[in-house]
């Protein structure tokens, strides 16, 4: 890891800054499909129908395409990964290639873990409200406990953290949050609600969202273990309620749908899903050829796999240390605690 972890930072710092002027993906995320066991309202994507999905075949043939335009880290995420049966196969793959993470609603988390433990370099298990009110919110009751059960099964196997996602139904437990995620013994990431268009109506009032985020940066500030840095609360303070927006670099994340497909620019704005498989496309070609300044000051979303590395700066040491030198620290104590 000594050896891999400089070779990764330079590595980020190139991409970061572009290569010879060119923009291309450092992070992807690939939804593995869209059904789910939950049914959360404020969620777009287990009402949409799975058509046919990639094989692992398929899954590593996007892998190598990914490579070939620079990616480091690949995130899966869904509907719910776990539910398909290969995951640990598709896990096992991109392992060997990148930097790999996963978001589960926890559900399965306890019984897949063995299969999956020793592929995954980080996980996010979603939590939205303490006991019942996340069980309303996930549309299916027993989810809280299950990802409970989830959490205490996987921490010292795999580094993780909750995510949980403000809305106006749960600003009120921002707070009850983070205090849970440090009983677990784990940290947690914010998303802030966004602007799906499904989601409008549970898009909390701005003077409750401007609650939510100045208690939760109050907590970062007296060193609750919150995964978002510090500038992405400054950030969404200074866009949504000073009129001072973040310069969004939507290119520095790509994604790829359940079908293979890329997702343009981003997968909140959706704009183009073309229908050729990412393994088709000259990845570099379409990226240097695409209208990313239009979006730059989009600051529709709080999305943190968005707005974290669009504000990342290496002149920045504080950034420096929370975003790569915890983050590395976490992954020794994991590994130490495993080995
Ligand atoms: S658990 Fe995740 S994928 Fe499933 S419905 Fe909820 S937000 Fe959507
Ligand atoms: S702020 Fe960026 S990531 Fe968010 S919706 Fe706009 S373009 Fe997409």
């Amino acid at each position: 890891m000594a050896v891999i972890r400089p070779v990764l930072w330079r590595t980020i710092e190139r991409k970061l800054k572009g290569f010879n002027g060119n923009k291309a993906p450092l992070i992807a995320g690939h939804k593995l499909l869209y059904r789910c066991n939950l049914e959360c309202k404020m969620c777009p994507f287990w009402r949409r129908k799975d058509e046919q999905l990639l094989t692992v075949e398929e899954e590593v043939k996007m892998m190598e395409s990914m490579k070939r335009a620079g990616v480091s880290f690949l995130g899966f995420e869904g509907g719910e990964p776990l539910l398909r049966n290969d995951v640990q196969d598709i896990l096992a793959e991109s392992h060997k290639r990148f930097h790999t993470s996963m978001v589960t609603n926890g559900w399965l988390l306890k019984n897949k873990l063995k299969s999956i433990e020793d592929y995954l370099d980080y996980m996010f298990v979603s939590i939205d409200g303490i006991g019942s009110l996340h069980d309303k919110m996930r549309g299916v009751s027993g989810s809280f406990d299950k990802a409970i059960e989830g959490v205490k099964a996987a921490r010292g196997h795999i580094s993780l953290s909750l995510s949980s996602t403000i809305t106006e139904e749960n600003y009120f437990q921002a707070k009850d949050l983070v205090l849970l995620a440090e009983k677990l013994g784990v940290g947690v990431n914010f998303q802030i609600a966004y602007n799906y268009s499904t989601a409008e109506k549970e898009s909390p009032g701005m003077d409750k969202l401007k609650e939510a985020v100045q208690t939760l940066a109050l907590m970062k500030e007296k060193g609750y273990k919150i995964v978002n840095s510090k500038e992405y609360f400054q950030a969404v303070t200074n866009s949504w309620f000073n009129g001072n927006g973040w310069k969004c670099k939507p290119w520095l994340t790509m994604n790829v749908d359940p079908l293979g497909n890329l997702v343009m620019p981003c997968y909140v704005l959706n704009e183009y899903n073309g229908s050729s498989k990412v393994w088709d496309v000259d990845i570099v070609k379409v990226w240097n050829n695409y209208n990313w300044e239009e979006y730059e000051s989009c600051n529709k979303c709080a999305l943190s796999c968005y707005l974290e590395p669009s504000l990342f700066t290496w002149k920045n040491p504080s950034m420096i240390k929370e975003r790569i030198i915890d983050g590395l620290m976490d992954y020794v104590r994991v590994e130490a605690s495993t080995a």
